[in-house]
């Protein structure tokens, strides 16, 4: 029988087999051999193959057919999975139809070769397995006669394709055996135990976990009943599968799981978590259950139980007050936990805290603060913060507190509360506050210092540029209030300055602002005055204010206070105001203390050139631009100059020569007045020791020099003047020392002493200006001076004004009663030096003998011997 003459007729009887025969295949690839086995067998084809592909890898040979032959007596051939990639044909037949080629060289070849079995291809058909869903498999069907005829080749793909249903139902369940193999594999390294169990608690599988789990070898679990390693399990089982059974009914599968606790066969103590894993039967019978042990977990829970109780009790009885804020949105700001420290802290019980919420016992200055940083953490925006805000107590007090927050998440890594430490810091912060009220006020009197001052004096700039409100400066200085403090003493200074801040500070309005600078200096910002009038307005009120009298320890005193009034301008600083304001202050104080002035241009103009005056006379010094003039002391009786007068000068480099009126005030204010006499005291005894050497009947002459206040009350006035005579090698009898009544005024007992002490040298003392100050006679008895001057302005009215005649009359006869000597000053007319003649004064000096002149010409004029009046020498043109 011939190759080709098998091929038979399809039959309905084979149809059914065939259809038996891919319906029981355990596989796709049994089911498509099948097919290939009858397709080829009844097409009469020698050999055949079939292809397929999983997903869209290379197409496969997953069957093989080889007809049987006589004379060989081969039974049919099958052949391994065959993988081939990119054979057109082959492609081509399972993209487009079916494909008929008598070349096979594209394909692979058939195994065993066609030589071997005795025969040879003649032409192959390639058959698409394919329906609507696509093609499923190419069936290879090679013939070794003669060509296969077209109805059989499209009835083998018609009956193919019938089956295609079947045979893709088989694919899927291919799918599903290698799940299970997959599964299974997983399984058996999992470290939990997958049991499955028969309603008899009968263990059907046990894997490699489940010998970890229930702590036993891996082969000595297969087939044990659960509760030979669960020995509690058989009273708890029907319990815990009654409760899977519910839930897999309802096909809530996965969220399922129960936990088991017992011991187990080695009496440890097991915890295990079981979870439903399969549910086949509705009874419970054959259930795949996963078992975890969660014994480590279980411990860990309890420990952390136990840590939490420890946490609890350190939480409620610590020291320091311990809260725990809520963060989530809704309930922001209340309190989830709170302490006994914080109870006491705040004098509410917890659950008045609980119920209250940090907000509600915050300051209501602070609540922005605390608002702010509650919002921060609820943002997310800081996970931790310390800042310091004021708790209200319940018996209305306030409390001060640090708060240092950390954020603690929950679960999801939202923040979710705060745990706060609340340590109370009243006690450091009243500290804080009494630091910060002396570093910014005057300890004495309470009021602010400078820096206060300057610092609120730049917010009132600053608001009244936004309100448009003038601001108004005063600047305040007591006058004479060195007098009272050196005369009676430091404690009634004090008293002083304390009574005056208070009188001060009471004539103000809450918005104002009052500062002592240091000394008897005070100064007030006014803010909103309306106009100048207002703010002098002010002015007289302190002024009157000061004024009353004062209850001192030396009995009742009366105190004035010069006053500047400056108005802020648009450019107006801190710093210029107080300066402007100064300024004013002192103009007030020249035009007679006791008053008040407001600040003007030309106050400023006067101002700035004292000021420039001042850094001048600073360099003047070194620059060595002091000169002296010396004016000649003439004895009336006879003409002869006996003495001379030291007067300083300052030979400025561009205004020329100025004279002592308008830069000594400066210099005493600023102190520069010290250095400076001390130079002219020592150029004044250098040159009149030169003198005395150098010219012949000079040896007697005597140097007046001027001593300023200032002078007077350094403490080493005796060794400066010791100094001078000593360098000069001048008699001290021949030195005179020249101070006004303002001296000895507000001289103390210690500048009283000092001058007994220059005079203990052997220096003479002149009592300078006689009669124009505070003349009281009585210093001429408590002072030890030898000199009296006659102020020029008694002098100036002899022969005109008979009030003069008579004053200069009486100072003369004084003087004589008292053994002292007289020097009729600014005698600038010859009828003077007569008058003066006749009253009995034996000496004076003035213009009409000599104005002050440079060393050289009165050294001229001692030389020439001439006496005067003789031609007076003129002071040259400055
Ligand atoms: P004083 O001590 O009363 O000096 C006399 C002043 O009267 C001098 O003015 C002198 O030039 C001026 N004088 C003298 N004779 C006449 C006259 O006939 N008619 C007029 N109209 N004036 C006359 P001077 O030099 O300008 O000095 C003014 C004041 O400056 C001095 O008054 C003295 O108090 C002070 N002074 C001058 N030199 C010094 C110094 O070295 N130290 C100190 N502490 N004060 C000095
Ligand atoms: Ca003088
Ligand atoms: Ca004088």
């Amino acid at each position: 029988m011939s190759i080709a003459s098998a091929r038979s007729e399809d039959t309905v009887q084979q149809r059914v087999d065939l259809l038996i025969d891919v319906a029981t295949a355990p596989g796709l690839a049994s089911g498509l051999t099948a097919v290939l086995d009858d397709v080829a067998q009844r097409g009469g084809f020698a050999a055949g193959r079939v292809w397929t592909r999983e997903e869209t890898g290379p197409l496969g040979c997953v069957g093989s057919w080889l007809a049987e032959r006589a004379d060989a007596g081969a039974a049919p051939g099958r052949v391994g999975r065959l993988r081939t990639t990119g054979t057109t044909a082959l492609d081509a037949a399972w993209d487009s139809g079916v494909v008929r080629l008598v070349d096979r060289t594209d394909l692979p070849p058939l195994a065993p070769e066609p030589s071997v079995a005795g025969w040879s291809p003649t032409e192959t058909v390639l058959v698409p397995l394919a329906d609507a869903a696509g093609t499923l498999a190419v069936l290879e069907l090679v013939s070794a006669g003669d060509p296969a005829p077209e109805h059989l080749v499209t009835e083998a793909a018609e009956r193919a394709a019938e089956l295609l249903p079947l045979l893709r139902q088989l694919g899927t369940t291919d799918a599903l055996r290698e799940a299970e193999n997959q599964f299974r594999t997983i399984a058996q390294f999992a470290p939990d135990a997958i049991i499955s169990i028969d309603s008899q608690s009968v263990v059907q599988f046990w894997n490699r976990g489940a010998g970890s789990v229930f702590g036993h070898a891996e082969e000595e679990m297969s087939g044990r009943l659960l509760s030979t390693v669960l020995p509690d399990w058989d009273a708890q089982a029907p319990y815990l599968l009654r409760a899977f059974a519910v839930t897999a009914n309802r096909r809530r599968l996965s969220a399922q799981t129960v936990e088991f606790e017992g011991l187990n066969a080695d009496g440890r103590m097991l915890a295990v978590e079981l979870s439903l894993a399969s549910w086949q039967t509705r009874d419970g019978s054959r259930t795949t259950l996963i078992a975890r042990d969660i014994s480590q977990r279980k411990a860990v829970e309890a420990q952390l139980r136990r840590s939490e109780v420890r946490f609890r009790s350190a939480f409620d009885n610590a020291p320091i007050g311990l809260v725990m804020v809520a963060l989530d949105e809704g309930s922001l700001g209340s309190f989830r936990k709170v302490n006994r420290a914080l109870s006491l802290m705040t004098g509410y019980t917890s659950e008045e805290l609980l119920s209250q919420g940090l907000l509600a016992i915050t300051h209501p200055d602070d609540v922005a603060t605390a608002d702010t940083a509650l919002v921060g953490f609820a943002g997310g925006a800081m996970t931790r913060s310390q800042y310091e805000q004021r708790l209200l107590r319940r018996d209305g007090g306030v409390v001060w507190v640090s708060f240092s927050a950390s954020v603690i998440d929950d679960e999801d890594g939202e923040p979710s509360y705060a745990l706060a430490h609340v340590q109370d810091i009243t006690e450091q912060k009243e500290a804080e506050a009494r630091l910060t009220q002396m570093a910014l006020h005057d300890a004495l009197t309470g009021l602010a210092n400078r820096a206060l001052l300057m610092e609120q004096l730049d917010q009132s700039l600053y608001r009244s540029t936004r309100h448009g409100r003038q601001v108004a400066v005063l600047f305040l200085d007591l006058d004479r209030f060195k007098v009272i403090n050196d005369s009676l003493g430091h404690d009634a200074g004090d008293d002083l300055l304390v009574t005056v801040a208070q009188r001060i500070a009471g004539s103000l309005r809450i918005s104002d602002t009052a500062a002592r600078l240091g000394g008897d200096e005070f100064v007030v910002v006014c803010e909103e005055v309306i106009d100048e009038d207002e703010a002098l307005a002010i002015a007289h009120r302190l002024e009157e204010a000061i004024a009353q009298p004062v209850m001192l320890k030396g009995g009742e005193t009366v105190v004035t206070a010069s006053i500047g009034v400056v108005m802020a301008g648009r450019e107006a600083t801190a710093e210029s105001l107080l300066r402007d304001a100064d300024a004013a202050m002192y103009k007030a104080k020249d035009g007679g203390r006791g008053r008040y002035e407001l600040f003007d241009e030309t106050i400023g103009a006067v101002a700035s050139a004292r000021l420039r005056t001042e850094r001048e006379l600073r360099s003047a010094l070194e620059q060595e631009e002091f000169r002296l003039a010396y004016q000649p002391i003439v004895d009336l009786a006879n003409g002869r100059v006996v003495g001379v007068e030291a007067l300083v000068r300052w030979q400025h480099p561009e205004r020329g020569l100025v004279p002592p009126a308008d830069f000594l005030q400066i210099a005493e204010e600023t102190g520069l007045i010290v250095p400076i006499g001390t130079w002219v005291l020592q150029e004044a005894c250098r040159q009149l020791g030169a003198w005395q050497r150098d010219i012949p009947g000079a040896g007697a002459l005597h140097m007046s020099v001027n001593l300023s206040a200032a002078q007077a009350l350094r403490v080493d006035l005796v060794d400066i003047v010791e100094d001078a005579l000593a360098g000069s090698g001048v008699a001290p009898s021949d030195l005179c020392l020249e101070i006004t009544e303002s001296v000895l005024v507000e001289a103390t007992t210690s500048t009283t002493s000092r001058l007994i002490g220059v005079k203990g040298l052997g220096v003479r003392l002149a009592l300078d200006d006689f009669g124009t100050g505070y003349s009281s006679l009585t210093y001429l008895r408590r002072f030890p001076v030898d000199v009296v001057k006659i102020d020029r302005t008694f002098v100036n009215g002899l022969g005109d004004d008979s009030a003069d005649d008579a004053i200069v009359d009486a100072v003369i006869g004084l003087t004589q009663s008292l053994g002292l000597d007289a020097i009729a000053e600014g005698v600038e007319t010859i009828a003077q030096a007569q008058f003066l003649q006749a009253m009995g004064c034996r000496l004076c000096q003035g213009f009409f003998y000599s104005k002050p002149v440079p060393a050289d010409q009165l050294g001229a004029l001692l030389r020439s011997g001439s006496r005067l009046p003789v031609g007076a020498v003129g002071e040259p043109a400055a």
